[in-house]
């Protein structure tokens, strides 16, 4: 059974200062799991995650995450900037875009980002930027175009995917590079997300580790690290299990032993997003109103604007009735939310126990690229994020949005 963040009781205390909807992360199981990755993970010298930032761009996650040895992993100007104003600078971020502007690269340089290239063009691209000082290390991102996928709704597959370079283009890329001064590299590929069992890194780590080992024979390329980045996934149905870290840890420890028992011994980086915090976020939400038409939908204050996977590629996102955890679940409802579109549904034909205006609803496995996918259609304002302390205390860690907010960038003339 899903545990939510807060009972009923905790609901309805926050409630008096918050008011639903609100995120809720656990600080808690955030360090809990960092820990354990670390732990995983202890047999590789320097081994480090880099959180996904665009998972969950919040100050206060972020330090927290920084505070237990993890950097991050942006995708845009604005993501450097949040590093930068948290103190968290140089080779502690990774700057992993692609379609990537000038100014970014730019900033990334300044701030001493470790920047994976996406494409081969951004060599030049880059090196014109650098204009005579390029970084001493670069890492490149990989694409195998093979079949791979082992959860393709979110990524498709990699021949599909615009990400990445080919395999020819990373040894053209690794020799211009050396030509340029680059000194160490990085190596990159991302090719399905949200994976479970215990398969995808250690499979990952196969290819990224022989290809490394390739490139090096080849061109004489030192790699500083193999990145596996994103992709572990999480339980989102209840019957589904959490990927067993120590077992993954294990796997691409083989792969290591394998591919690398010469001078070569690059350290590992991921950059995991939803494994980091996804089952460490709920919305809650609270009952509004019942309508009975062809189907009883259950309307919600929270939408999509709130949390959009379940409108974006119909992901199952759990729900608890907080205070009904032990009542049957013999009702049938869609938990719909007051977007003016119809794809703005929680849950379709869920079993739920018997639901009564005022029901607050906790919906599981918020805590990656929930929030942070929000937006303002229909004038739907951002809700606010709040942390549950270790000590039982909650802290707010980002206001809701207020109209002021929506009305600021436009013009009134
Ligand atoms: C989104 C993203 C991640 C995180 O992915 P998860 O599936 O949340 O682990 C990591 N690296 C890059 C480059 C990404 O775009």
């Amino acid at each position: 059974m899903k545990k939510p963040i807060i009972d009923k009781a905790q609901a309805i205390e926050i409630k008096k200062t918050y008011p639903t909807p609100f995120h809720i992360y656990d600080e808690k199981g955030i360090k809990d799991n960092a820990v354990r990755l670390y732990d995983a993970f202890s047999w590789c010298d320097g081994f480090k995650e880099h959180f996904a930032v665009k998972a969950t761009p919040n100050p206060t996650i972020m330090k927290i995450l920084h505070s237990l040895g993890c950097g991050m992993d942006c995708s845009s100007m604005t993501e450097l900037m949040l590093c930068e104003k948290c103190g968290i600078v140089g080779d502690d971020i990774m700057f992993t875009s692609n379609e990537t502007p000038a100014e970014e690269y730019a900033y990334a340089l300044r701030l001493g980002a470790t920047i994976t290239l996406d494409d081969i063009t951004h060599v030049d691209f880059l090196a014109k930027i650098a204009d005579g000082k390029m970084p001493e290390v670069v890492s490149l991102r990989y694409n195998n175009g093979k079949d791979f996928a082992i959860n393709k709704q979110i990524m498709g597959t990699p021949q599909d995917a615009k990400y990445g370079m080919t395999r020819e283009q990373l040894t053209q890329a690794v020799r211009k590079l050396q030509q340029l001064g680059v000194k160490r590299f990085g190596l990159h590929a991302f090719l399905a997300s949200n994976n479970l069992g215990n398969d995808y890194y250690p499979a990952l780590a196969g290819i990224l580790f022989s290809t490394a080992k390739e490139l090096h024979e080849e061109t004489g390329a030192d790699f500083k690290f193999v990145n596996l980045s994103g992709g572990i996934g999480i339980p989102y149905l209840p019957t589904d299990e959490m990927p067993d870290i120590y077992a993954i840890s294990a796997g691409v420890k083989r792969e290591y032993e394998r591919a690398f028992d010469g001078d070569m011994k690059p350290s590992l980086r991921t950059e995991l997003g939803r494994y980091m915090l996804g089952p460490y976020g709920n919305l809650i939400t609270t009952v509004v109103h019942f309508k009975h038409i062809y189907k009883e939908y259950a309307g919600v204050d929270a939408c999509a604007a709130n949390l959009m996977r379940p409108a974006m590629y119909g992901a199952y996102h759990h729900i608890t009735v907080l205070g009904k955890e032990n009542a049957p679940c013999d009702h049938k409802y869609d938990v719909v939310g007051s977007l003016c579109e119809n794809n703005d549904k929680f849950a379709v034909d869920r079993m739920l126990p018997e639901l009564e205006i005022g029901d607050i609803l906790a919906i599981h496995d918020a805590g990656a690229h929930g929030f942070s996918m929000g937006y303002n259609y229909n004038g739907k304002l951002r809700s606010a994020e709040l942390l549950l302390r270790e000590d039982g205390s909650v802290k707010l860690i980002r206001r809701a949005e207020t109209p002021a907010d929506y009305f600021a960038t436009m013009v009134f003339d």
